[in-house]
């Protein structure tokens, strides 16, 4: 006769094995989403589309190393010059209720901090295309702002790029001129991938991005290969002090989890580069360290778009 604490024991080992089984099956699909991305599959010429500085370091840092190693052309096209941000606006002001023209101050030192990071990263200046369109406005352009006959006022007190390093010096802040820019500068480039925000981001400016980079892509039917990155999302990445040994997980387990994933893995250098990098940004490491080091990595991940 099998005693009563014995057939405890028995329960309890059988339930352990049953969760760690279940558990064992988790992780394995986990993985078995994340494919490894091998840069030979890619063609030569990389298209970044930017919504922010310090955006190309948190998610494309690595990859834009490993591209020029490999002897691809790459070309970040730089949507705004952060320049819709009230908290580095304050703090670059040193008021708590900072002026337009502080604003257009704080793009400026936002192109300054992103010419220095992407030096670090390989880049040189003409690889680097400043568009100046309105942070905090691109969801805005895209629902609302259009047309030519309705310009967004950006929060420099401007309707048109007032930007001396731009591509497109008093362009109106339109739709429709935003999309005008953006097809006259991948016409230009030819590029043969392109990586955009992903449209499930939270952030309003890189959803907005994402949604008008597929919309030129669309209309002009340009024949790429489209990737995504994530850099705001719920509670990720789940952990802001993981270090740079650590990997950069795979986002969410609703909508996000079935998708087409896939991981560049970084070298130790590439990731010391990349942190180099990101230190650059001053005005936003000054305000929000944590978040942004939680992008040094041991790698990167991408979403590759199904067209
Ligand atoms: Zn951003």
């Amino acid at each position: 006769m099998i005693q009563p604490i014995k057939t405890c024991t028995l329960t309890i080992l059988t339930l352990l094995f049953f969760f760690q089984s279940a558990y064992a099956s988790v992780v394995k699909d986990e993985q078995s989403i994340v494919h490894e991305m091998k840069l030979e599959s890619m063609g030569k010429r990389i298209l970044i589309v930017v919504p922010h500085p310090d955006d190309e370091t948190l998610a494309t840092g690595g990859l834009i190393q490993r591209a020029l190693q490999s002897g691809k052309k790459v070309r970040l096209l730089m949507l705004t010059n952060g320049d819709g941000f009230r908290l580095a606006a304050a703090n670059l002001s040193g008021t708590p209720s900072p002026r337009p023209e502080h604003y257009k101050l704080l793009g400026e030192q936002r192109q300054t901090e992103l010419l220095r990071a992407t030096a670090k990263l390989g880049l040189s200046k003409n690889q680097v295309r400043f568009l100046g369109f309105p942070d905090a406005g691109l969801h805005l352009l895209w629902r609302e702002y259009w047309n030519e006959d309705t310009k967004l006022c950006s929060r420099t007190g401007h309707t048109e790029c007032p930007y001396d390093i731009s591509v497109a010096a008093k362009a109106p802040y339109t739709g429709q001129q935003l999309v005008k820019l953006m097809v006259a500068e991948i016409s230009r480039f030819r590029p043969t991938d392109v990586f955009y925000p992903d449209t499930e981001d939270s952030h309003n400016d890189h959803w907005a991005a994402g949604a008008f980079t597929r919309y030129v892509l669309r209309k002009h039917k340009h024949k790429v290969q489209e990737w995504s990155y994530l850099v705001h999302y719920p509670d990720w990445p789940h952990s802001q002090t993981c270090g740079s040994a650590s990997v950069l997980p795979v986002p969410g387990k609703d909508r996000m989890w079935s998708t087409n994933w896939h991981s560049l893995r970084l070298s130790e250098t590439e990731v010391s580069v990349k942190a180099l990098a990101l230190d650059e940004h001053r005005s936003q490491m000054q305000i929000m360290p944590d978040f942004l080091r939680s992008f040094i990595r041991t790698n990167e991940l991408y979403k590759k778009i199904e067209c």
